[in-house]
């Protein structure tokens, strides 16, 4: 299809602090697993004809087999989650797809997402779509294809369709972050049936705003439940469609300062999710669709190009400024939240398993330290027998020869006669 692969080696990315975490917990559990394996082979050995351990003992450390082994697994799917959120034609999927570098989501005029797209790296070369609870992947090969799957389908509003496409093309998908589009938050009466199906792993929210407006009751009201179910959510505003701005530059400044004014109170003081000074990181003005643009030029791909207002490359910069303080907050986020947990865990079996080894070691000495007495006891006993043994021997003999002295004394007495 034309693909570019991105072959840029992203080591400088704040991405790569969860990848390196993700890494090093997967090392960390191949060995607890192997060291898990070692106990079980041990403790069969002990529990054969010496019976040091007992068959509950072997069962018990069994069991951790399968714990490590479940845990590998969930480490193995362990992804950043972010989750974006807005009216309807505000510039979600254009977002998701300046930050994927390629056209992947229908976007446009005509074109609504009505139901949940979760965009994750496949591991092969094809791109496919899956619904949620169903196995059959349906093969895509282009975004209007894509667009016609969706409609096709007729998803419900809060159902989940995948949209698996190869990693190799995003540097993003690659990097493990799964990106979740929404229908508009003006759509829907179901908030909190959303929030709980599919934000409550979310390790950073997106408001897509519109510049062109102010920030609306239904999206601030998303966020406020949001945040009642959440404690401390990352949240990001972007104010998109900033290059409407262009058109009007005598005003852009105080537009901007309103809007961000705006978006400060509503971090800080409405929703307190953070200080002020750290809701100053958390909002920037971009073009969305500018910044997809630039992104397919410098990938060569076909794009009808309008020329660019001015001050896209300001926008443009912005757009990546923002990337990157994305990054740093959902890499730390989700090394906080999934690993810690994993690390704790492992901690827990490592100690357990221990723990376990420790009392059959104990059991073992115990046990060595009984037969040894009882070695000695019979030592004694032996010894004991041994010393009356040789004092009847004595005795014996002395009568024997006293025996034999008399008889031969009786026998010469006989024979003088
Ligand atoms: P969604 O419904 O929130 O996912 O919105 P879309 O991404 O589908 O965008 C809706 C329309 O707005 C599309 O025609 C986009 O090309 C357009 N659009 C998105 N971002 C921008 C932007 O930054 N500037 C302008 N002028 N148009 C945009």
């Amino acid at each position: 299809n034309g693909a570019v692969r991105v072959n840029m080696t992203n080591v400088d990315s704040p991405l790569q602090i969860f990848v390196r975490a993700k890494k090093k917990i997967n090392d960390i559990f191949i060995e607890i697993d192997d060291y898990v394996k070692d106990a079980v082979t041990f403790m069969h050995a002990v529990s054969g004809e010496n019976k040091i351990a007992t068959s509950q003992d072997v069962a018990n450390i069994e069991a951790y087999v399968n714990k490590v082994q479940a845990i590998r697994e969930v480490l193995k799917r362990d992804h950043m989650k972010v989750a974006f959120f807005g009216r309807t034609s505000n510039g979600k999927s254009t977002v998701i797809n300046a930050m994927l570098h390629d056209k992947i989501l229908p976007s446009g005029i005509g074109h609504t997402t009505n139901c949940f797209l979760q965009v994750e790296g496949s591991d092969t070369d094809e791109a496919f779509l899956r619904t949620e609870g169903s196995e059959e992947k349906l093969n895509v090969q282009s975004v209007s294809q894509l667009g016609h799957a969706l409609c096709a389908s007729r998803l419900q509003e809060c159902a989940l369709v995948h949209v698996h496409w190869p990693r190799e093309l995003c540097a993003l998908l690659r990097d493990d972050v799964v990106l979740v589009d929404s229908p508009g938050v003006d759509v829907t009466p179901n908030l909190d049936q959303w929030i709980d199906r599919y934000c409550l792993d979310a390790d950073v929210f997106v408001l897509v705003a519109n510049a062109e407006s102010t920030l609306m009751v239904t999206e601030k009201n998303f966020f406020h439940k949001v945040s009642t179910k959440i404690s401390q959510p990352n949240i990001f505003i972007l104010n998109n469609r900033w290059d409407a701005s262009a058109s009007e530059p005598e005003y852009l400044d105080q537009v901007r300062t309103q809007h961000a004014n705006r978006c400060v109170d509503f971090l800080s003081r409405e929703l307190r999710v953070c200080t002020p000074k750290e809701a100053e990181e958390r909002i920037f003005f971009i073009s969305a669709k500018e910044a997809l643009l630039t992104r397919m030029r410098e990938r060569e791909k076909p794009v009808s190009s309008p020329i660019l207002a001015d001050g896209h490359q300001v926008r443009y910069f912005e757009f990546v400024d923002f990337e990157r303080k994305f990054e740093e907050c959902i890499s730390q986020s989700a090394v906080r939240t999934k690993f810690a947990q994993h690390s704790r865990r492992g901690k827990n079996i490592a100690a357990d398993v221990m723990a376990a080894l420790d009392q059959v070691y104990n059991k073992a000495s115990d046990m060595k330290s009984s037969k040894v007495e009882k070695q000695r006891v019979l030592h004694e006993q032996l010894s004991a027998v041994e010393e009356q043994l040789t004092a009847i021997t004595r005795q014996m003999k002395d009568k024997i020869g006293r025996m034999v002295e008399s008889v031969e004394h009786k026998v010469s007495l006989t024979l003088s006669q």
